[in-house]
């Protein structure tokens, strides 16, 4: 059975019939749905100050709006953002008043990127969550009479100069009444209880979800985080942490270490299945002490039938790992979404890995198209030539550019993604990457010339020992829970008698995490999800030998640039095969809820 099969004689409920009629009818009817959003859109924003500065005059039509809004970009628009952060509640972008802002990991200068959304976003990301389970019951039966192991977590929000609340998507959500309140439904029950959801710090949070995931480790039937990082994490963490956690099951108390009162009374008061479990404790016992974790999943949890997890984009350097905890179970990246905009859901959520495409549901804003050209030249198309949803081309690369209900007019999101086929007639795009991002471990997105400013500011402190750095590349280790970013220099050491200190190089480590954005720090510093940095130094002549090697494979010696990152593994191997000594940060960076600017 999949999405076209609507009969319910198959098994299918009426609730999901009205979900699965639902895609249907937005997928049929792409472009008049898009035409009409747009049209909503502008009647809906046609007095605000954005709109008048471009003289819209109240035009509806796609030809007019293309012709007179820009294209534009969060640097773009960063003037206005900052009115309304700090307290202007005219109309620029939308009529209907800034609820929030939405906190990207996205940056810009530095700091997280502020996206402001409006109260209806939260009805309309609420409406693409409740087409994610009506598709996946067409391929995985059952999952009624079981529960999902869901690492879901909140982050402190900070709040603008002019009040307005600042957080991530997520806890928005997650602290909503469309989550709190949500009404039953049997196929959304969560072994972790919401009380331990909202909790900001990390390490109770994840202990209390891990306890109850534990305890009803037979009822679980899938098993999840957002981003396959995060299941990692969850897993490192179990690693870690199962001792305490197989006493507080045999003893049936709860690790003192968890002091938040609401969630130790709903954990030792509100749950009938928190007692001494002897027999479970030493089941944990037994198999968390074993030395190999492979298969780790499906021995505690052995109903699992996939993990949810996103895999594609940069989460795609995961998979073996979960491969090897999980014994290969399914891995179905269920939808894309971001900060601006929740975007579509993955038809087809049992296709491997590699042949995972979205269908962006034409309902949630008005989309666009850029062709994009590999060599990097897309910005010269002229904004009356990009494409509508409906008429993208199977094969073509294209980045995504949004008109949404909260006032984002013609923004350029900053992902590439290809055409893979259509759903009906609705476009299925492959997630291929996002736009100059170098470097990613979890939600952390490092660019080049971040890490470029990271290098001069840590080659400062070679200059005592007349040394400097004569080339550098730099890699995403994830063979590690959590991963970390490696640094390969060469140096080129003036004065042999006088070489660089182990402790003044690893300070070159904490030189270069300092220097990286929020996201990075805030991944170092609160959330445990990045391990220190590291440098390896390099034999002189090891970037040469790398430069003689791409020539041999085909590279011009005129054209020939280092890569700034590699993951290529000859490559990997060569560099690993020069290493003289590793280096890591002996500290955490700086950060605040105080932003820069
Ligand atoms: P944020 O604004 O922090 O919520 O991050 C949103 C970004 O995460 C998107 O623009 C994508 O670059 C990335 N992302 C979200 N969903 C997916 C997905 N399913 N596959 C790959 N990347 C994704």
């Amino acid at each position: 059975m999949d999405v076209d099969s609507l009969d319910p004689s198959l098994g299918v409920c009426e609730k999901d019939v009205k979900a699965l009629e639902f895609i249907q009818e937005m997928t049929l009817n792409c472009d008049s749905v898009q035409e009409k959003v747009l049209e909503e859109i502008l009647i809906q924003n046609a007095k605000t100050e954005y709109f008048g500065r471009y003289a819209l005059d109240g035009a509806t039509d796609r030809l007019t709006f293309k012709s007179k809004i820009p294209v534009v970009t969060y640097e773009d628009l960063e003037p206005d953002i900052k009115r309304i952060a700090n307290g202007d509640k005219s109309h620029i972008f939308s009529t209907k008043p800034i609820s929030e802002f939405l906190t990207s990991s996205g940056t810009s200068a530095g700091e997280r990127k502020l996206m402001p959304t409006i109260h209806d976003e939260l009805d309309r990301r609420t409406k693409l969550y409740s087409l994610l389970m009506p598709v996946m019951n067409l391929y995985v039966p059952g999952l009624d009479e079981g529960k999902a192991l869901h690492f879901l977590f909140v982050k402190k929000s900070a709040k603008t100069p002019g009040g307005l609340l600042a957080r991530p998507v997520l806890t928005s959500y997650y602290n909503s009444e469309h989550f709190k309140n949500r009404s039953f439904d049997p196929y959304m029950v969560y072994t972790s209880p919401t009380e331990a959801i909202l909790l900001t710090d990390s390490y109770q949070s994840m202990y209390t979800q891990m306890l109850c995931g534990l305890y009803q480790q037979k009822e679980v039937l899938r098993l999840g985080a957002i981003f396959a990082s995060g299941l990692l994490r969850a897993i490192r963490f179990l690693q870690l942490n199962w001792e305490d956690l197989a006493h507080d099951i045999a003893t049936g108390t709860l690790n003192p270490k968890i002091t938040d009162p609401s969630v130790r009374k709903c954990i030792l008061n509100k749950l009938p299945y928190v007692k001494p479990n002897p027999t479970l404790a030493e089941f944990i016992t037994a198999e968390c002490s074993k030395s190999s974790w492979e298969g780790i999943i499906t021995r505690i949890w052995p109903n699992t039938k996939y993990l949810d997890v996103i895999i594609t984009g940069a989460m795609a350097q995961y998979i073996p790992t979960l491969d090897y905890y999980s014994g290969g179970l399914p891995l179905p990246s269920t939808m894309y979404a971001s900060s601006e905009c929740y975007f579509g859901l993955n038809l087809k959520p049992m296709s491997k890995p590699s042949d995972v495409s979205y269908t962006i549901m034409p309902n949630m804003a008005y989309f666009e198209f850029l062709p994009h050209d590999p060599a990097g030249s897309s910005e010269t198309c002229p904004p009356s030539q990009l494409v509508d949803l409906a008429n993208v081309e199977v094969g073509k690369m294209y980045e995504l550019v949004i008109t949404t209900y909260s006032g984002l007019n013609r923004y350029q999101v900053g992902d590439v993604l290809e055409v893979t086929g259509f759903h009906n007639s609705a476009p299925q795009f492959r997630f291929i990457r996002r736009k100059n991002v170098l470097l990613s471990i979890d939600s952390d997105k490092t660019d080049e010339a971040e890490l470029q400013n990271g290098i001069d500011n840590a080659s400062k402190l070679l200059s005592e020992f007349d040394t400097g750095v004569v080339e550098y590349t730099s890699y995403a280790d994830t063979k590690t829970i959590p991963g970390h970013y490696v640094i390969y220099w060469e140096l080129l050491v003036k004065d042999p008698s006088n070489p660089p200190t182990h402790d003044v190089l690893n300070q070159c480590c904490l030189a270069i995490e300092e220097s990286l954005n929020s996201v990075y720090r805030y991944a170092r510093a609160c959330d445990n999800s990045i391990a220190p940095l590291e440098i390896r130094i390099v034999k002189n002549g090891t970037f040469e030998e790398l430069m003689d090697y791409a020539i041999s494979r085909g590279a011009s010696i005129n054209q020939y640039k280092v890569p700034r990152c590699v993951n290529f593994t000859p490559i990997m191997e060569l560099l690993d095969s020069r290493v003289l000594s590793t280096h890591f940060s002996p500290a955490l960076p700086h950060w605040t809820p105080v932003r820069k600017q």
